[in-house]
């Protein structure tokens, strides 16, 4: 039901100059959901999260998002509509310490909500990532890999997200560590409800957290289904086995 709507997209079309990076994309995640976007090198994945966050503008379609179009409005102003966008490569402030990564990542939402509400974030933040309060006063720099990740989704959460949209978290990570990430992705939605849109490339371990998943391949939605579905699905095992 609309109530249930997180966000909705329709016909979504967007283009570089002369490339068609997305034609007539649909979509939509309800609260509470984790869907996954799986698809190929250039299949279009990161275009679509920039364009929900306002990074791109779309030639048509519409983005509803909580029961407003946000096409048009500037990235500044979905953020500050808790709609938050962990990009690929784990931007982390590599010479702040992991307390002042997290403390920035709060920074709208301490404007909003000031500063207990910020203190709630961090205990929930440590709760799900004790690693993070070990470390919180090392520089994110020294981190590992799957830390660094870690703190770059932390960040995203302490902006209190209605919407998280995570770019290839795992991306560069060890197998082990990729599905300890992942793993914390269902534990933030399944301890705080938060609402998840993931891209992925590891189709079998983001599945296996997700409630739904569409896939993309040159710019367009080839085949949605629900986690269930997609991961019986003949030609995903196909063009996938093997893989984690
Ligand atoms: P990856 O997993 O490699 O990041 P992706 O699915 O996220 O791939 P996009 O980065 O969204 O794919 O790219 C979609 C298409 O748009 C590709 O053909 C890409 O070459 C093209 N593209 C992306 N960014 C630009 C840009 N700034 N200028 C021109 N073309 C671009």
């Amino acid at each position: 039901s609309k109530e249930n709507m997180i966000i909705e997209i329709e016909d979504l079309s967007v283009s570089y100059g002369p490339i068609q990076a997305l034609r007539n994309v649909s979509l939509d995640v309800k609260k509470g959901e984790i869907v996954v976007l799986l698809g190929a090198n250039g299949a279009g994945k990161t275009t679509l999260l920039q364009t929900i966050s306002g990074l791109l503008k779309p030639d048509s379609g519409s983005i509803n998002y909580l029961g407003e179009e946000i096409v048009g409005l500037s990235a500044e102003k979905i953020v500050s509509k808790q709609l938050i966008h962990v990009p690929e490569h784990r931007q982390v402030f590599s010479t702040l310490t992991v307390m002042e990564n997290l403390e920035l990542g709060s920074y709208h939402h301490y404007k909003k909500s000031g500063k207990q509400a910020i203190e709630e974030e961090i205990k929930k933040v440590f709760e799900l990532f004790p690693i993070l309060e070990e470390r919180k006063e090392q520089l994110a720099g020294t981190l590992s890999g799957g830390q660094q990740q870690m703190l770059a989704i932390a960040r995203g959460v302490m902006a209190n997200p209605k919407l998280l949209l995570l770019d290839e978290p795992t991306l560069g990570l060890a197998p082990i560590v990729a599905q300890e990430v992942l793993g914390l992705v269902a534990d933030l939605r399944n301890k705080f409800d938060t609402t998840v849109l993931l891209i992925e490339q590891n189709v079998v371990s983001s599945l296996n957290i997700a409630d739904r998943g569409y896939v993309i391949s040159h710019g367009e939605i080839v085949k949605k289904g629900s986690a269930r579905e997609l991961l019986n699905d003949k030609e995903i095992k196909e063009a996938y086995l093997g893989q984690s």
